[in-house]
Parts: structure tokens; sequence; C-alpha cells
């Protein structure tokens, strides 16, 4: 009896040192969260960038009765840069423009259940008075009663990444450097606050673009569509838009209780040979531009779907862990996006990722659209 207690003990310990070992190599911790984006809350404003206030109710009672987390933008941020826990009922709610009705409409809503939210603002509108915007005031008394965080949308809503014509490089990185830093400085000076964070004007950015806002130590959100993981580019932060015909209750429900899609490494190319790798996301007229990701789990590679806007399903190639996926037909110019999804094996749960294209015209012109 003697002998037997002393083994049984070290085979414990061994057994608690391997446990522990195997939790310690899985123990990443979970990051995901879901950032839904809206413009107007009201039935009078253009329908595509509009949800009625029925609508947003319903969608605040959805995430209120499935108990998600609602969290500020801020302590997202935070979270996903120090790779501490987001679990997967993370939610945060954003507002892009600063619309009247966001005060008038949403807030109420909001404050009710003392819920976070974040207004990203583009400031000129606000500094001119401009009807069909809140005003300095009223975010004001959102930020000091309703625990509002006032974020950048630039100062003038341009599509940063288009050169003015005659503008030099040099000239247009400094008008895009004063775009953002001016804003985030009018903002700080009516709210006092400085988060650092901001919303691409129309979700559209080029590599360029990126790199100035990394320089600036800003974060940036897009507005192409999927949750944010651990493997999300801070400076491409992913939301889900809601507006026009992408408000229905069933869109809402699937997107927000997506997860983020196990990324090891997204590349782009020119062909479905990945032979001509591309490092912008800024293609012509006519191309169709190849998107690769890699996944972490190789079982999941066979089982992804993907979609272009304006043309449905696209082809998927799966190889090993790789799945390899383009247009059907050449991209027309401007916004497109590649979603691509995979049932996670639970009920109305998908994996989710986009990669977003800007296309401009065959010469390289950019074609004016909203
Ligand atoms: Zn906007």
């Amino acid at each position: 009896m003697r002998m037997v207690k002393p083994v049984l003990t070290v085979g414990i310990a061994a057994l608690l040192a391997l446990l522990l070992a195997s939790v310690l190599l899985q123990s990443r911790p979970l990051q995901a969260a879901v950032v839904l984006q809206y413009h107007h809350v009201s039935d009078t404003t253009p329908r595509s960038t509009s949800v009625t206030p029925e609508r947003f109710r319903e969608h605040m009672d959805y995430i209120e009765a499935q108990d998600f987390e609602i969290v500020p933008l801020e302590t997202l941020v935070e979270k996903l840069k120090k790779g501490e826990e987001l679990p997967d009922n993370t939610v945060a709610i954003t507002f892009d423009d600063a619309y009247d009705s966001v005060y008038d409409t949403a807030y109420p809503l909001l404050k009710k259940r003392d819920w976070p939210f974040t207004v990203f603002v583009n400031t000129e509108p606000l500094d001119q008075g401009k009807n069909g915007f809140s005003t300095w005031a009223q975010l004001r008394e959102m930020a000091e009663e309703g625990g509002a965080t006032i974020a950048n949308h630039s100062t003038k809503h341009n599509h940063l990444q288009r050169q003015k014509s005659g503008e030099s490089q040099k000239q247009w990185r400094e008008r895009i450097r004063s775009e953002v830093v001016d804003a985030e400085q009018r903002i700080e000076e009516e709210t006092g606050q400085s988060h650092r964070m901001l919303a691409y004007p129309y979700g559209e950015y080029n590599n360029q673009v990126k790199a100035l806002l990394e320089e600036l130590d800003f974060v940036a959100f897009g507005q192409q569509s999927g949750p944010i993981g651990s493997h999300s580019d801070l400076y491409a932060l992913p939301r889900f838009p809601f507006g026009g015909s992408f408000a229905e209750m069933e869109d809402f429900v699937t997107k927000v209780n997506t997860r983020p899609m196990p990324i090891d490494s997204v590349s782009l190319y020119e062909d479905m040979e990945l032979k001509s790798p591309l490092d912008e996301v800024v293609v012509p007229e006519g191309e169709r531009p190849v998107l690769a990701v890699t996944l972490e789990d190789e079982s999941l590679s066979s089982r992804v779907n993907c979609f272009a806007s304006m043309q449905g399903a696209i082809e998927v190639k799966a190889e090993g862990a790789r799945f390899i996926t383009r247009a059907n037909k050449p991209l027309t110019p401007g916004r497109v996006r590649y979603n691509c999804t995979a049932s996670t094996g639970e009920s109305g749960r998908f994996y989710w990722f986009s990669q977003q294209w800007l296309v401009t015209d065959k010469k390289g012109n950019w074609v004016h659209e909203d």
C-alpha cells in the first residue's frame, strides 16, 4: 500500500501536467466580435442607408433577448490589440455621419438600456451647422449622459485613396493626413474625446491610406462585412452595414451570430495558379482578382462558399487548408466584395470573411460612386 500512493501521485501529477500543457497549447484567447454599422434610423431618409425606427428597435430587442454583450468600441479595440479574450457574443454598435436621427431616434432606445455606442463624425457639416446632422451639443449630451464614443470619419468625407487631378503624391498625402488629424482635433475640442479610431468614408481604402493611418497610430474600420477576430487587419476592420434590403430580421440574425473565419493568412493574386501576386486592393475594370485564404482548420476549406457583389455564387477551389476564389465575370468599376462563408456546424451559425476590391476604369481613373 505504501508504494502505491507515491506512484499514484506521480501518475496524477503527470496527467495534470499533460492536461495543463494541452490547455496552454490551445490557450490563445478566443477573439470574436460583431460591429454593427448604421447610418440613418428613419423612414424618410434614403432607403439604402436607412433602417426604419421599427426595424432598429427589433434589432436591439433581439440582441437584448439573446444576451449579447454590448461593449464600447474602444474597449473592443484595446482587447483586440492586447490579445485579450473577446467572447463571441460581443457586439459594438456604430453610426456613421452623425445624422440627426441618431440623436432623435436611436439614442433614446440605447440610453434606456444603458448601452454604449459610437458615432463616427465627419466634422465639417457639424461645424457648418448643416441640416440633417446632429449638433456638437447633441453629441456632447450623448457622450456625457449616454456613454457615447465620438470617433473620426474625417473632416470632409472624401474617398481617401483618390488623388485629385493635378495633385502630387506628396500633396495628396498631406491633404489626407490633415483631413484625419484635423477631424480628430475638432472632436477633441468639442467633446474631450480622442480614441484615434477612424471609419473610412464609404469604407474605402488602399494600402497607402492604411499605411498612413498606421503611422498616425489610428485603427480604422471599413464597411466590408464580417465579424472581427484575432486575424483581423487593424487598419481595415470589418463591420456589418445595415440599411435598405440588408436590414431584414433574418439577415440581421444571421450576421450578428457569425464567427470569424479561422484564418491563417490571406493573399491576393492575378490568376488561379497563384503566380502574379497583387499587393493592392485597387484593380482596373475587367480584372478578376484572385483571393487565396489559408485556414487554421484544414477540414473547413472544402466547405467554403463565396459570393461576389452582383454576381452571386463564384467558383471556389479547395487545396488542403487553403481555398482559392475569384469572380466569375470581369469586375466593373466601383466597390466589389467577395464574401466567403462556411457553416460552423452549429445551426444557423457561419464563419464569415469578406475581401473588398476598389475597381477603377481601364485607365486607372476613379469612376464616381457614392
Ligand atoms: Zn459616411
